[in-house]
């Protein structure tokens, strides 16, 4: 099997032009248990890693484009990602393990679309735009139309992610990630909720936005609950049934590290996370 690493866009796409079953490969974290899981071969591997392009972060027009080729590690050590965007460096600090953090990329992330996928909540909440491009042009499109389903993306043949642009909240946002595994390390999402909340001059939620991860086949966002949430201020009793609307509405399912009861249970429970929030005091998701 034929590996390449392209250096630039522009050598990348005559390479997959002439090798059109060869697979993509970011960090190889999903990509490469896949094929050794299957025993699939395809034809030749083009690598991303060498792609500069693909591996910068930078602040345009009140947003944070990271290159599809950042690798998880690099969203956690990253200053602005932990200041400006604390759910999705929460997410990056409990992806995996260091090694893996090394080698995964958010673009990898995003395209493997596992409904457990950590970056995946907190680029909803943030309401982030994917950039994709092929060698006819680039397109641009909300993450909930890129991610069709479990493993499934709107990538067409010969496309590729370029760049994630996330939206940086206004200030007085207070956004987390919440994670619940089987362990604190090395555990893929049982269930996890990101939150990105503005708060009203009287201490009530103004715009809820509120993405949960491993209760159902794709990212769930649930209006009704974003709806019934605003205006209030976030005491127990109010979370406790929002927290019912949550559960009663996700679409978990049996598998082998939890049952769908538990995810649902999970899912409304998580909300009560943001009790604190009621009380003016702001904590951090881990
Ligand atoms: C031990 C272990 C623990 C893990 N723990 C977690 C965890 O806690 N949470 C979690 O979310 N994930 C976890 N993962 C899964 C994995 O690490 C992540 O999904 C990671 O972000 C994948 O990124 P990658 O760069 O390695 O993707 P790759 O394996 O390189 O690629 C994955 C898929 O995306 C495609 N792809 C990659 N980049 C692009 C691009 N720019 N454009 C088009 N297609 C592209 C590839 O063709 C492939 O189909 C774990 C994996 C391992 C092995």
């Amino acid at each position: 099997m034929e590996v390449f690493f392209p250096r630039t866009l522009a050598e990348l796409w005559p390479l997959k032009a002439a090798n059109p079953e060869s697979a993509v490969m970011a960090g190889g974290t999903d990509l490469l248990v896949r094929l050794r899981k299957t025993g699939e071969r395809p034809p030749a591997i083009i690598a991303l890693e060498r792609l500069a392009e693909l591996r910068r972060m930078s602040i345009e027009g009140g947003g944070l484009r990271i290159g599809a080729a950042v690798t998880i590690g690099e969203l956690a050590a990253s200053e602005i990602v932990r200041d400006a965007l604390p759910a999705l460096w929460q997410a990056a600090a409990a992806l995996g393990s260091p090694p893996v953090r090394h080698g995964a990329t958010v673009g990898g992330n995003m395209c493997t679309a596992s409904p457990a996928g950590d970056t995946l909540p907190p680029l909803y909440v943030y309401g982030a735009a994917v950039a994709v491009a092929g060698a006819a042009g680039c397109r641009r499109l909300p993450i909930g139309d890129f991610i069709l389903g479990p493993g499934r993306t709107s990538l067409a043949p010969g496309e590729i992610v370029t760049d994630i642009i996330v939206p940086l909240p206004t200030g007085g946002a207070f956004s987390a990630y919440y994670k619940v595994g089987k362990r604190r390390a090395m555990a893929i999402a049982v269930a996890s909720l990101a939150v990105c909340i503005v708060r009203t001059a009287d201490g009530a939620a103004g715009k809820v936005r509120l993405a949960w991860g491993s209760v159902g086949p794709t990212v769930i966002s649930l209006p009704a609950v974003e709806a019934f949430l605003a205006g209030k201020r976030l005491a127990p009793d109010v979370l406790r049934q929002a927290g019912a609307m949550a559960a009663a509405a996700v679409l978990p399912i049996d598998d082998v590290r939890a049952s769908a009861g538990y995810r649902r249970s999970l899912a409304g429970n998580l909300l009560l996370k943001l009790a604190a929030l009621g009380d003016d005091e702001q904590e951090d998701g881990r």
